[in-house]
């Protein structure tokens, strides 16, 4: 039965997750199943988190703190940022959505790149508002030029992810600083950093350095990666009070929950877990990028926790074959690319397995 509910979800295509571990290992009754699907961090949550939502635990019964005060305080003290330039989200996909919601009037347009994060696209159209995608360089980066161009009087909200998902990608420091300039000023832009933790580039930028620069702009950040709290689901905006304010007005009062924030506030303090997650990150992405292009796949240069892999083969037979040995990846064809997998950067010893299924299965 169609045509009785807001139309803008007829035609709308649902995210589609990476599978739990534990649903892999029982629809293909596997015993082991390493999932380098998501972008999660492998090492675990940050300690300090976990230690803290236990001694929070007896506090349950009680509603969260619907303003996130020890979180936003603790989180404008490191940026330095003002407290009311900061809006907390349960994840980074909840204030996506609201900026959506928030922004795009019935006439107006999101603009982003493709391929990039799926959300920008399902938050404009689950309003039913107009989306523009400019395609990325045949070197998978932004076309910041092509961008600008596109650009119309109607143009609201524009998403940049830097590192880029799924490509791991970026947009160095000057390119960045010149684009948001000439950006016209009824633009909001919206830099989502999520993986910035990750990033070793000297020329990355730090978005939060940026907002000095236009008022319409807004840095997303999240505790789902380097922080190891995807299951939390925490993710912060900044930027002009202005902008945050309206965002406050759309949002749940009791958006991220109690354990969530406790784990979050702590989190930000675990400098040791932190550090470890991007060296061991880097190492691992040092050592297994010229593995995989030994073995004449093609990859593509990240800044994150992922690769982007052409394995020259259909991408849902490669899928396929990694799964039944028990190795999840996220295939690209959805995005426009036929052969290639994103796969998220493990431990050692998951990346080893990956190699060993790929030359055991002769891909
Ligand atoms: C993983 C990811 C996020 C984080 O989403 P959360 O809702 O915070 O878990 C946001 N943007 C991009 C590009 C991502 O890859």
């Amino acid at each position: 039965m169609t045509g009785w509910v807001n139309e803008a979800y007829e035609a709308l295509q649902p995210y589609v997750p990476g599978k739990p571990v534990a649903q892999t290992k029982r629809e293909l009754k596997l015993a082991s199943v390493i999932k380098l699907a998501s972008n999660e961090n492998p090492y675990g949550p940050s300690p300090k988190a976990m230690a803290a939502i236990e001694q929070a635990l007896s506090a349950l019964h009680d509603y969260p703190d619907a303003d996130g005060f020890d979180l936003k305080t603790k989180l404008a003290s490191k940026l330095g940022v003002g407290y009311e330039q900061i809006i907390l989200g349960n994840g980074s996909n909840e204030i996506i959505e609201s900026l959506a919601r928030v922004l795009l009037r019935p006439d107006e347009a999101m603009l982003f790149a493709n391929p990039s994060f799926v959300a920008y696209r399902l938050a404009a159209q689950a309003m039913g508002r107009r989306v523009i995608d400019i395609p990325l360089t045949p070197d998978h980066r932004y076309d910041l030029e092509a961008l600008l161009q596109a650009v119309t009087p109607k143009t609201k909200l524009l998403f940049i992810a830097n590192p880029n998902n799924p490509t791991g990608t970026y947009i160095a420091q000057a390119a960045l600083r010149d684009f948001l300039q000439r950006l016209p000023e009824h633009v909001v832009a919206v830099l989502d950093e999520a993986y910035f933790e990750y990033a070793t580039a000297a020329d990355y930028p730090n978005g939060i350095e940026l907002l000095p620069l236009r008022k319409r702009l807004m840095v997303l950040r999240t505790f789902s990666k380097a922080y190891g709290l995807a299951g939390a689901r925490v993710g912060y905006g900044v930027g002009h009070a202005d902008l945050v304010g309206y965002l406050h007005r759309a949002k749940m009062p009791f958006n991220v929950g109690s354990l969530s924030q406790v784990g979050a506030t702590a989190a930000l303090d675990d400098t040791d877990f932190l550090l470890h997650s991007k060296q061991a990150n880097a190492r691992e992405m040092q050592r297994l990028v010229p593995q995989l292009a030994a073995r004449g796949l093609t990859v593509v240069p990240s800044q994150a926790n992922f690769v982007l892999v052409d394995f020259h083969k259909p991408a849902s037979d490669v899928f396929a074959a990694l799964l039944r040995q028990g190795v999840t990846v996220r295939p690209m064809d959805g995005y426009g690319m036929a052969t290639w997998q994103r796969i998220t950067i493990g431990t050692a010893e998951q990346n080893d397995r990956l190699l060993a299924v790929i030359d055991a299965i002769g891909l």
